[in-house]
């Protein structure tokens, strides 16, 4: 697929506040690609609590966070954004009339304007602190599975003891040749209904338990995994041979390389002029929970408010010669692009 993109707005974080964003550019005309971090749109909303009932989004007593996030994805899709899922933006670069992104996948997009709500930062991964674990991720080191035909027949290592740890193996073991589960502890902080099943099998004989260990090295060649090696505090070693390694160590976020694009910062947060969420790069907007001004809430419909101030102040840059006309979504209906 082409890894090279023009369009008007580059908007950098898939949340609730750079979906919004999208309808907001959309209705003043402007075209936009999306790139966030995660495998999915919704940010915090999909990755720290989609099943948790929201009660601040106006016109909606109750709404949960994962609905949301599919109304506001329905809501713009009708301006065809282009998203980038599962990659970081890691350069932002000055062209002629606009900016360069480059994402960790070498996806290429020049913009005229760039909004950046990115909220907390990237999410990544929690990887585990073994030597050399790079040249295996996404050959044998998996952090999410996108399809469970991918370990079929495969010996895997899953590491963890949360919901995610424990759902893929109740998974996996079907498909599975082996399942072999690493924790450090022989609780599990897996819901109760999940952990009991998870000790049936063991006891059946069907998957292994391996409790409690730690990560300690992996053997292999050239991305191909041979072994895991497990440890125990005491440093009493195991080798257990494995096709896969699963490490399932929650989600954590980074400023990353925001921090890298000479905007002034507030501590970790971009700091903008609330009449535009302008940045003091120009060109650059930033809007959501990344960014600072004084009276800022980190609620989503802030967020939202600061969408609508960003699409406008970039309709004026990019269309000079045309001044916008206001008007109500009720009277516009929502243009074709
Ligand atoms: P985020 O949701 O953080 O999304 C930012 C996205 O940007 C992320 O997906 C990230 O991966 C991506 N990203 C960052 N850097 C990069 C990069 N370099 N390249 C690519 N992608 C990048 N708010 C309310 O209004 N009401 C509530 O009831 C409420 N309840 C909450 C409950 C919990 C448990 C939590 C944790 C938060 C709650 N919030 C609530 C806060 C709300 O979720 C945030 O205000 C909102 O998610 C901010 O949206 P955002 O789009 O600015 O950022």
């Amino acid at each position: 697929s082409n890894s090279r993109h023009t369009t008007d707005v580059i908007v950098i974080g898939a949340g609730p506040v750079g979906l919004f964003a999208v309808f907001e550019c959309g209705m003043v005309r402007l075209r936009c690609h999306v790139v966030d971090a995660l495998d999915a749109v919704g940010g915090q909303c999909t990755a720290l609590y989609p099943e948790k009932p929201i009660y601040d989004i106006p016109g909606y007593p109750r709404i949960n966070a994962a609905d949301l996030v599919h109304n506001l994805q329905a809501q713009a899709a009708p301006f065809h954004p282009v998203y980038h899922l599962g990659q970081r933006v890691e350069r932002l670069e000055r062209t002629a009339d606009g900016w360069r992104a480059t994402t960790s996948r070498g996806v290429e997009i020049e913009a005229k304007a760039v909004i950046v709500a990115a909220g907390v930062g990237a999410f990544g991964p929690n990887r585990p602190p073994l030597a050399g674990i790079e040249a295996y991720e996404g050959r044998s080191v998996f952090y999410y599975v996108t399809r469970r035909e991918d370990f079929r027949d495969k010996r895997v290592v899953i590491a963890g003891g949360g919901d995610s740890a424990v759902d893929w193996v109740l998974s996996l073991q079907e498909v599975a040749a082996r399942v072999m589960v690493v924790h450090r502890r022989a609780r599990f902080r897996a819901a109760p209904e999940s952990e009991a099943r998870l000790k049936a099998l063991a006891a059946a004989g069907s998957i292994d338990l391996v409790v409690p260990y730690q990560l300690h090295a992996l053997e292999g060649q050239g991305g191909k995994l041979d072994a895991v090696i497990v440890a125990t505090l005491d440093g009493e070693t195991r080798r257990l041979e494995a096709d896969a390694l699963l490490p399932f160590f929650g989600l954590s976020m980074e400023l990353g390389p925001i921090a890298t694009w000479d905007l002034d910062l507030d501590r970790d947060l971009i700091v903008v002029d609330p009449a535009t969420c302008a940045t003091s790069a120009d060109g650059i907007y930033a809007i959501g929970d990344i960014v600072s001004y004084p009276g800022k809430l980190k609620l989503i419909l802030c967020g939202f408010s600061e969408a609508a101030m960003a699409a406008r102040a970039i309709y004026a840059r990019v269309h000079p010669q045309t001044p916008l006309h206001f008007e109500y979504s009720t009277t516009s209906g929502v243009p074709n692009l």
